[in-house]
């Protein structure tokens, strides 16, 4: 079976997804690994393939080049700037979205149908024009959205209430970014409304707790990186092995003809279905503000 996956952008972001696949059961093949510093990436195909005997997965690692998205199933991108301390993800958007131009170029050239994971910030920004900029299906191009922000959102609920995080119901959903947001109203834990474990002020200081979260490690490390690995990591294999998951990644959504990130079933066709929670007042307003910060910050692009 071929389950080539080709990685571009081989730093924090990108290398902490090829160690996590290696250390998973993951049904990928094979990954090619593309970046512009070219002996970098020859330095960690050899790190990562000296992995072999104690992996699980038995994944060939190799050096990439476009070609290789001719018979790829999945195209993952996490190439381009990071945030520096004090920047916000918004700060990247003409950087990133020049480098995206040159990348989606050489990848669509190569006659690629599969599936597009963009890892990239601002998000939701580069997702939308990767979709622009290949013509791909908008089923076939995935942000990683607020994965990574439900992820750490369930983590901290779990850590405070003591139940684990595969048996919570909440979901950080819009931009990935500053104007993200909790809908709390219909957050849940075996079918109780998360207010029976929580009160208002918990809730306010755990969603700013998440917000910040990316902040907090780059002041610390410089960096985050296993976090996200994990989560591309989870998107894959949902892709590969047709699991019909949900996970709040980013995709493109006709009515607002934007994309951006909430509960979305994820199977081998990519995108099956994008699912809207039920809002309040309250949450419906935060929805259309997160949304039309995506909005200005494409229409923004140089
Ligand atoms: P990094 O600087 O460590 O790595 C980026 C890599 O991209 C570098 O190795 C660079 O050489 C490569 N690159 C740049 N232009 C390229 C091109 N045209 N072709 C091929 N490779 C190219 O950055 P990082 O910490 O890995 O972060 C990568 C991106 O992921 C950033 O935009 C960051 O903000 C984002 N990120 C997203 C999430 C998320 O939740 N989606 C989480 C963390 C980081």
């Amino acid at each position: 079976m071929n389950n080539k996956v080709v990685l571009i952008g081989c730093g924090n972001v990108g290398m902490a997804y090829a160690y996590s696949l290696m250390n998973q059961r993951t049904p990928v093949t094979e990954l090619a690994l593309i970046d512009l510093n070219t002996e970098r990436v020859s330095g960690e195909v050899l790190d990562l393939n000296h992995c072999n005997q104690f992996a699980d997965s038995k994944m060939k690692v190799k050096v990439g080049s476009y070609e290789d998205c001719k018979d790829a199933k999945i195209v993952v991108i996490s190439a381009g700037a990071n945030q520096n301390v004090g920047e916000t993800r918004m700060d990247l958007i003409n950087k990133n979205s020049q480098v995206f131009k040159s990348i989606i170029d050489k990848v669509m050239e190569n006659n690629f149908n599969g599936i597009i994971i963009v890892a990239t910030n601002p998000l939701d920004v580069m997702t939308y024009i990767t979709l622009k900029y290949s013509n791909l299906s908008p089923t076939k191009v995935i942000g990683t959205g607020t994965t990574l922000d439900t992820a750490r959102l369930r983590y901290i609920l779990s850590e405070k209430i003591g139940i684990s995080t595969n048996n919570i119901e909440a979901y950080v959903i819009g931009e990935h970014g500053d104007s993200e947001f909790i809908p709390w109203s219909n957050a849940s834990i075996a079918l109780k409304n998360i207010k029976d474990f929580l009160n208002e002020a918990e809730m306010t200081q755990i969603e700013e707790e998440v917000r910040n979260s990316a902040y907090e490690i780059i002041n610390k490390k410089g960096a985050t990186a296993y976090g996200i690995g994990m989560c591309l990591t989870g998107i894959t294999n949902a892709i590969l092995e047709d699991k019909n998951i949900i996970l709040t990644v980013s995709s493109y959504d006709e009515e607002n003809e934007v994309c951006f990130g909430g509960p979305t079933v994820i199977n081998k066709d990519g995108v099956k279905e994008k699912l809207f929670i039920p809002l309040n007042e309250e949450e419906t307003k935060k929805l259309i503000v997160s949304i039309k910060t995506i909005k200005e910050a494409i229409n923004s692009i140089e």
